[in-house]
């Protein structure tokens, strides 16, 4: 089934995708056709990234349409799920039979194959992005062939194949890790001064499972710990208790924030800053961007930001700051190293946010930064490729599995250029 040009835009509405025509096949033979007749073709997730990474010229296709799958192999750990699954229904599956996932970002409504292709992360000294959980993959390759790439066959390119941005062919299953469910609570404290937090960024990171501090960089934060009730972590002491439930963004409702005050209940509902059965308010009206700098440096930034609160402030709802551990993927923002994640939710007015997003990149590029894949940076393209040692495997990869470019768009141009 294909549907002519519409006004597609992203979940913020802050780009409007190019592609003159977009699918939504209802069966993964329907999808093969659809490939193997289209001279340029990209698939789109839940559209939640703020930039053009999905965008085509030509075809763009949604799998949201194909028939759901979700297959637990106890033996092997692992789940199998259709591409286009959201993080939201596929924790409630995994729950019911007794399973989990290690990490989980803050909203859960992101599809499962759109967060993997661009490093989508959490936060926790000992997890890993969601893409790291990722076993093996599912592909529709130019021809329309269908094949499984996985870590245990394809050792040699695997690490290529998950961070793809899209690039190397419709992903229609992935198949990522489990474990056995597990209960968290979480804790927050208020009033936490920057300062004390950057003298101490090992304790407070270090204190629970999974550890957000918000802030809107002048003068204190807001630090939620995500503790697993099977082994608490060491907790930290700094600031004060939240007397009330919290939301990201001070003085929004609380409606859709899981459950806080140390209260227990299931990973799923505790992981994500907002319930899976209820999506944020106010959805769209916002702009994102975040750097992953690399954890020895997370003093300093800490300091280059708070040198800039005052310019930062005006243009935020809020900015968070999380940890990811180092893995071997290509594409990972936190390849080879672990990472302090500075995100920063800005409020939906491009001209405003831009140069303030300039001097936060002026300040933590030195630091060996790497922007999101899915959110705003003022870095050019050839800039961001060079961030990543394995940038020339990957563009080989990319031609051995896409000779004609089939899957490439303008995003991916810019980064890989032809040739
Ligand atoms: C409110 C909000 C909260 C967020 N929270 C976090 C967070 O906590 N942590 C974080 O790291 N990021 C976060 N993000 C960013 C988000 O996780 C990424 O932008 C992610 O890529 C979104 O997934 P998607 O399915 O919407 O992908 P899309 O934006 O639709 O696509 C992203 C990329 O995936 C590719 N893709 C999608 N499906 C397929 C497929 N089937 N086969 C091949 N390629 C495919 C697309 O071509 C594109 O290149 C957040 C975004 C929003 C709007």
């Amino acid at each position: 089934m294909s549907a002519p040009r519409s006004q597609i835009t992203n979940w913020a509405g802050n780009v409007t995708f190019g592609s003159p025509r977009v699918h939504r096949p209802g069966s993964v033979d329907e999808l093969r056709r659809l490939v193997r007749d289209s001279a340029r073709i990209r698939a789109l997730g839940s559209g939640h990234s703020f930039n053009l990474v999905a965008d085509s010229d030509q075809d763009l296709v949604r799998l949201d349409g194909l028939p759901e799958e979700t297959v637990i192999d106890a033996g092997n750990s692992t789940v199998t799920v259709t591409a286009g699954t959201r993080y939201a229904e596929l924790v409630t599956a995994l729950d019911a039979e007794g399973f989990a996932l290690a990490n989980l970002a803050s909203l859960p409504h992101i599809s499962v194959a759109g967060s993997c292709a661009t490093g989508t992360h959490g936060s926790g000294d000992g997890q890993r992005c969601l893409s790291a959980a990722v076993r093996a993959v599912q592909l529709v390759g130019p021809d329309g062939g269908l094949s499984w790439l996985s870590r245990d066959a394809d050792p040699g390119v695997f690490p290529g194949v998950v961070v793809a941005l899209g690039a190397l062919g419709i992903v229609t299953r992935l198949s990522l890790e489990v474990e056995p469910a597990f209960e968290m609570f979480q804790e927050v404290r208020v009033g936490v001064p920057l300062e004390e937090a950057a003298d101490h960024v090992d304790d407070v990171f270090g204190a629970a499972y999974s550890v957000s501090l918000f802030t809107d960089w002048r003068d204190e934060g807001v630090v939620w710990f995500k503790q697993r009730a099977d082994r608490p972590g060491a907790g930290w002491d700094g600031g004060r208790p939240a007397q009330r439930p919290m939301h990201p963004v001070p003085g929004m409702s609380t409606e859709s924030s899981t459950e806080q005050m140390g209260v227990v209940g299931p990973w799923h509902e505790r992981l994500p800053h907002f319930r899976p059965g209820l999506e944020p308010s106010g959805a769209g009206e916002e702009l994102q961007s975040e750097l992953y700098v690399p954890r020895e440096y997370a003093r300093d930034a800490f300091t280059a930001l708070r040198g800039i609160g005052r310019l930062v402030a005006p243009v935020l709802h809020t900015a968070e700051v999380r940890t990811v551990r180092a893995d071997d993927l290509w594409l990972s923002p936190a390849h080879g190293r672990d990472c302090v994640a500075f995100h920063f939710t800005w409020v939906k007015d491009l001209a405003a946010v831009t140069p303030v997003l300039a001097a936060v990149e002026e300040r933590l590029l030195p630091l060996g930064a790497r922007p999101h894949w899915g959110k705003l940076t003022t870095t050019a393209a050839p800039d961001i490729a060079a961030m990543y040692e394995r940038a020339a495997d990957f563009a080989r990869l990319m031609r051995d599995l896409d000779p004609t470019g089939k899957f490439r768009n303008a995003f991916v141009d810019g980064l890989f250029p032809l040739g």
